[in-house]
């Protein structure tokens, strides 16, 4: 674990092992084979916070957990709840004293129905440089490791007693630059043994890196996949989000085209309003885009935060009126917790001032 320098007696994040590895080390403690599925049955499917409550281990073989394995490599900062939706924010600390968030976004969904979605943080920091967004603004600091990003899920289910919920990876960070841990945590939240939450319920959402897209859709992955668009034009695209100077929009969408249909996924496009990139020839070039049915355009507001305009209403609706006269399939997505700037683009590990724990 090449980042994990400052870990307390280096010990290993057991977390961030997959069932066979789980297995492999149980076997060569002398232990049967099912302690593996053990192990993730009350790490993952009952939450357990210490080993010392794993009761059907003996004494010894807990206290060889603990001594060898960190089981919770988060400390719970502030927890702060939204007065204005009910949204969620927290503020958790690494072991190596940097910080990232989570939100859980509350959207009713008609009804008594109130969906719960979890959005995670997957890198400490961002190196992507989006004008419009907070966490590029504190630079890149490192990958999460996959035990990180399992424990952001781990303790908000076991602070508000949450079983079902949806995860969005559009916290902190740009998922596809940490492939490898990002994966395997969406493998360990979908698995049986795991968290055990449907594909259907995880997205990832990345600013458009090409290779990590491709590859994705390559390996089979199942998980919905989100990307981030937010300008029409290429040149604009490019002041806005650098990563269109490597990885322009026009390949990945030709890339797409070439792939998506024998794939599976299921693909969102979103795209952030801002008052100058909601004309009505933005509506027309996103139309061209959509020719293809499966893609879903997610609309969000921008949340200002010093960087660009966000548009008033009217403006909104006139940009939503001609989308519906193109025929371009939208939806919009209300930015949950901006009191606590808990909403797109505005987490930047920062404490607030008022803790409410
Ligand atoms: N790096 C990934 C995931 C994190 S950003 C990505 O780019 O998709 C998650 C979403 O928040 C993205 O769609 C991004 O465009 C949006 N976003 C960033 N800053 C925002 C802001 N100030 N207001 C509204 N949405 C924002």
């Amino acid at each position: 674990m090449p980042d994990w320098h400052n870990v307390p007696m280096r010990k290993t994040l057991i977390k961030n092992i997959s069932l066979p590895e789980a297995d492999e080390w149980f076997a060569s403690a002398g232990e049967k084979p099912y302690r593996g599925r053990q192990l993730f049955n009350w790490m993952y499917e009952r939450n357990t916070a210490s080993f010392h409550d794993m009761t059907n281990f003996s004494k010894e073989l807990r206290q060889r957990l603990d001594d060898e394995f960190l089981l919770t490599p988060l400390v719970l900062e502030e927890r702060i709840i939204s007065k204005v939706d009910g949204s969620e924010k927290y503020l958790f600390r690494t072991m190596d004293e940097c910080y990232i968030e989570s939100v859980l976004i509350k959207s009713n969904t008609g009804g008594d129905n109130e969906r719960l979605t979890l959005c995670v943080s997957s890198q400490i920091g961002c190196r992507m440089g989006c004008a419009f967004c907070s966490t590029a603004r504190m630079g890149f600091v490192r990958n999460l490791e996959t035990a990180e990003i399992l424990e952001q899920l781990a303790q908000v289910r076991r602070i508000t007693g949450l079983k079902n919920n949806n995860i969005v990876f559009m916290g902190m960070g740009e998922p596809l630059l940490n492939y490898d841990n990002v994966i395997k945590a969406a493998d360990i939240m979908n698995y049986s043994f795991g968290f055990h939450i449907s594909v259907r319920k995880i997205t990832i959402s990345t600013c458009g890196i090409g290779k990590g897209i491709e590859r994705f859709i390559d390996e089979g992955r199942q998980y919905n996949l989100a990307i981030s668009l937010n300008d029409t034009e290429p040149e604009k695209r490019r002041v806005n989000m650098p990563v269109e100077k490597k990885y322009p929009f026009a390949d990945i969408a030709a890339m797409l085209e070439r792939k998506m249909p024998s794939s599976r996924n299921r693909l969102t496009v979103e795209y952030v309003m801002r008052r100058d990139n909601i004309s009505r020839d933005d509506a027309a070039r996103l139309k061209k885009l959509f020719r293809r049915s499966r893609i879903k355009l997610n609309l969000i507001p921008l949340n200002s935060n010093g960087n660009g305009e966000s548009p008033n209403t009217d403006e909104i609706e006139s940009f939503l009126n001609e989308l519906a006269i193109m025929n371009v399939p939208v939806s919009v997505r209300a930015s949950a917790g901006s009191d606590i700037c808990g909403a797109c683009g505005q987490l930047a590990g920062k404490r607030s001032e008022a803790v409410i724990i």
